[in-house]
This record gives C-alpha cells, sequence and structure tokens, in this order.
C-alpha cells in the first residue's frame, strides 16, 4: 500500500496525514511527502530496480502512491548521453547528458511530475485536474489527463510560444489565456483551487506533484553504474527540480544504493528571470522577486516557490549557479544540436550555455565528471532559433545545378 508516512512541514516539521495539503497551518512552510525508508529498504536493491520495466515507476516505493500508476506508467528513463563531441569542444573529459527532450508523452521532464500528480489526483477522487504553465506542464497535463478521462484546466500566459500553445490544444483541454506573466496567472490558480476544490497540480498538491521530479536523478545514478557524478548542472524555475535532485541523491545514499556521495549542484538561468543564480551569487538566501524578461519562457519564473530550498541545495552540496543572455542560450541550443545531434529548447541552451560558462570559471573543473541536465525538446521553441539559421540555398532540381553548389562549396574551402 505504499511506503508514505504522510506529509512534513519542511519549516517546523510538523505532520499531516497524506491529504491534498500543501501549506502547514502552523507556520506557513510547504509540505514534502514523508516516507518510511526502514521499509522500503527491505524491500528494494539494485538488482530488484533493474529488473523493472524501463520507466521511472522502477522507483515505485519512493514515490508518493499507494497502489500502482494509474496515469502515466510510461514515462521516464530517459536516455543519459556520453557526450563525448561535446566534452571535447567544453575542454572536459568526462561529460553527459540525461535527455528528457525525448520523454514520454510530451518531450520534457515535466512528463515525470504530471504522471505522480495525476496519479495520486485519482487516488485522491479528483475528477477535474489543472495547473499554472510556462509551456511544458500544460502539454503534459493536457496529454495525461486526455489519457486518464480527467477534465483539465490549464492556465498560461497569454504570450507563450506557439509550439507550447498548439502542444497543449491539440489534446483538447480547457486552456484559459491570461494577459500577464506566470507569476499572475500562479496566483490566480491559488484563489481557483480555493474556490472550485479542482487537483492543480503545481498548487494545491504541490508536495506530491514534486516528488516526481526525483526520478530524474534516481535514472542519473541508476545509468552512471550507481555511481554519482561530481557536477549535475539543472535548468530552474521555480527551482523544484534541483531541490528534488538533491533529495534523490541523499535518499540513494540512505538507502544503500550507491556508496556515498560528492556532487555538486550547480542551477542555472536566463539573466533576464535569474531570481535564483542572484541569490547564490550575492551569498544569500533571500530570493527578490524580478519581472522576468527572456526568451527562456519554460523557465521565467519572477517569485520561485522553491527559491530559498534550491538556494539551500545549490549551497549544501558546494555547488555554484550562474545566468547567460538570450544570446549565448540560442548558441548554447545551437552548440548541442550540431555536436550531439540533441535539439533541445530555451531551458537547455541556457543549462548547456551555463555549464560552458561554470568551466571558463573554474567552478567545474575539467578533469571531473558532469550531467548537463536536458529538459525539454527544441521543435517547441522553434521562435528561439528560426532567424538565427543558414537560409540554405535553392536550386531546380537538375543535377548541373547541384554541381554548380558544390563547385561554390570547394572554391570556398580553397
Ligand atoms: C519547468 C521546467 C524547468 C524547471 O522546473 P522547476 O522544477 O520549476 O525549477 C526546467 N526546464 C524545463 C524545460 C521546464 O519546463
Ligand atoms: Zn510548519
Amino acid at each position: 500500500m505504499g511506503y508514505v508516512n504522510g506529509l512534513k512541514c519542511r519549516e517546523c516539521g510538523k505532520e499531516y496525514p497524506k491529504e491534498p495539503l500543501h501549506v502547514c497551518s502552523f507556520c506557513f512552510g510547504p509540505l514534502e511527502v514523508d516516507y518510511d525508508y526502514e521499509g522500503i529498504k527491505k524491500v528494494i536493491n539494485r538488482e530488484v530496480i533493474q529488473s523493472r520495466s524501463n520507466t521511472m515507476w522502477r522507483y515505485k516505493e519512493l514515490l508518493p502512491i499507494d497502489g500502482e500508476p494509474t496515469v502515466g506508467s510510461q514515462v521516464g528513463f530517459t536516455p543519459l548521453v556520453k557526450a563525448n563531441n561535446l566534452a571535447k569542444i567544453l575542454g572536459v573529459e568526462e561529460l553527459y547528458v540525461k535527455n528528457d527532450s525525448v520523454n514520454y508523452p510530451t518531450f520534457s521532464f515535466k512528463d515525470r511530475v504530471v504522471s505522480t500528480a495525476l496519479s495520486k489526483a485519482k487516488e485522491f477522487g479528483y475528477k477535474i485536474v489543472g495547473c499554472a504553465t510556462t509551456g511544458n506542464l500544460g502539454n503534459s497535463v493536457a496529454a495525461q489527463a486526455a489519457q486518464a478521462c480527467l477534465e483539465s484546466y490549464i492556465i498560461m500566459p497569454a504570450d507563450l510560444e506557439q509550439g507550447k500553445i498548439i502542444g497543449t490544444l491539440i489534446y483538447n483541454p480547457n486552456v484559459i489565456k491570461v494577459t500577464g506573466n506566470y507569476d499572475q496567472v500562479n496566483r490566480l490558480c491559488s484563489e481557483i483551487a480555493d474556490k472550485y476544490g479542482w487537483a492543480i497540480v503545481n498548487v494545491n498538491i504541490r508536495p506530491y506533484y514534486g516528488e516526481g521530479s526525483k526520478t530524474f536523478g534516481y535514472e542519473i545514478m541508476e545509468q552512471l553504474g550507481w555511481k554519482v557524478p561530481k557536477h549535475i548542472v539543472v535548468p530552474m524555475a521555480g527551482g523544484s527540480l534541483i531541490t528534488k535532485i538533491g533529495k534523490a541523491i541523499k535518499e540513494f545514499v540512505q538507502l544503500g544504493l550507491i556508496d556515498g556521495a560528492d556532487t555538486k549542484l550547480h542551477g542555472a538561468q536566463a539573466s533576464g528571470s535569474s531570481p535564483i543564480t542572484t541569490a547564490v551569487k550575492g551569498k544569500t538566501d533571500v530570493i527578490r522577486p524580478v519581472k522576468p524578461n527572456t526568451i527562456a519562457q519554460s523557465i521565467a519564473i519572477g517569485n520561485p516557490a522553491d527559491g530559498f530550498y534550491s538556494v539551500k541545495s545549490i549551497n549544501v552540496s558546494g555547488g555554484w549557479a550562474e545566468d547567460v543572455t538570450d544570446d549565448e542560450l540560442v548558441e548554447g541550443i545551437k552548440l548541442l544540436a550540431r555536436t550531439e545531434g540533441i535539439f533541445t529548447e530555451t531551458a537547455g541552451g541556457v543549462t548547456v550555455a551555463v555549464t560552458k560558462k561554470l568551466i571558463e570559471q573554474g567552478k567545474i573543473p575539467r578533469d571531473e565528471s558532469i550531467v548537463i541536465s536536458i529538459t525539454g525538446n527544441g521543435l517547441k521553441t522553434q521562435e528561439a532559433v528560426i532567424n538565427k539559421l543558414y537560409e540554405p540555398k535553392i536550386i531546380n532540381p537538375s543535377l548541373a545545378e547541384f554541381d554548380k553548389v558544390m563547385e561554390e562549396k570547394m572554391a570556398a574551402v580553397r
């Protein structure tokens, strides 16, 4: 029946039953899922996990549902790619890309949190689900709700990229566009959750939703042969993913699945929306909300819900944080594509460009192992690169004209 003890306040430690709650009624701290690790230790080990299906649910004891997953049972276990070509360009010895741009079913890491949240929402008996989204979350909630026969409401800023909007509308959810930024959408969704009693995945069932992100970290460790890398670079929006990767590593150590961990977590943001990297670089844990202005819309959150905890996770690990301009992130997208054949979205461009910066700064030594977290797919944010690529030649279907193109090419080389 699952290994969840209940929920626990991250601030004061007060315990709550496993219900759709998300804030502590005493101190207003966020609630977190609390597990029976002794019980889990008795039933899982490396062999048991390896014998299971290649999905994120191979770690089901560490996920907050009671029975079997009913939504998104095929999500996760995406490739961890040894990125030798990119390593050469960046001048480092051991580099990997964890590639959630090919996650199922909607090509981003959000499929992980959504399968967890919707499986839990079904256990709670909800019939209507929803989310506040910067794009990818809406895609995944709409798709997985369709598959699970749940009605869904996707609330988004009106100016998202076309690929993100179409990638939601196609599943026929209820879409509401809001004239405002994500932080305003999020505030509205808190009020909607209170008034309508729906399961808004990243608001009122957020403690369960966030746990799905841990599987990104579990997979990195298992795919490295039950080891941790020295460095993981992670894009940050609300700051949930980086915090949960930290939790994943801690849990694997606690369960004896890995021998120990000394991984530095590094956070990545776009300079136009960088409240978390600004705090880390300023050596404070006080997050000053900003008004986002960047093409990296999927991570453009000015008032991050887990900002404080992501600063803490970074500092405890001994990692650092950096941000890059929109031009740099576009270069990051193009660099990953031409070296590794992986087309990532703007958030991935940020992560690649920040990794490059951290290596140049010496924050990531060139002889230590590095994992770059690629969290979304470039086909959804084509606006970012459409004017940054070369214009192909157009010819008539004649070999003579093709020969001419080749002659010009050879002349240019000489
Ligand atoms: C949502 C998102 C993130 C970051 O998520 P948080 O957990 O809110 O920090 C990173 N990359 C992509 C592509 C996303 O959609
Ligand atoms: Zn509390």
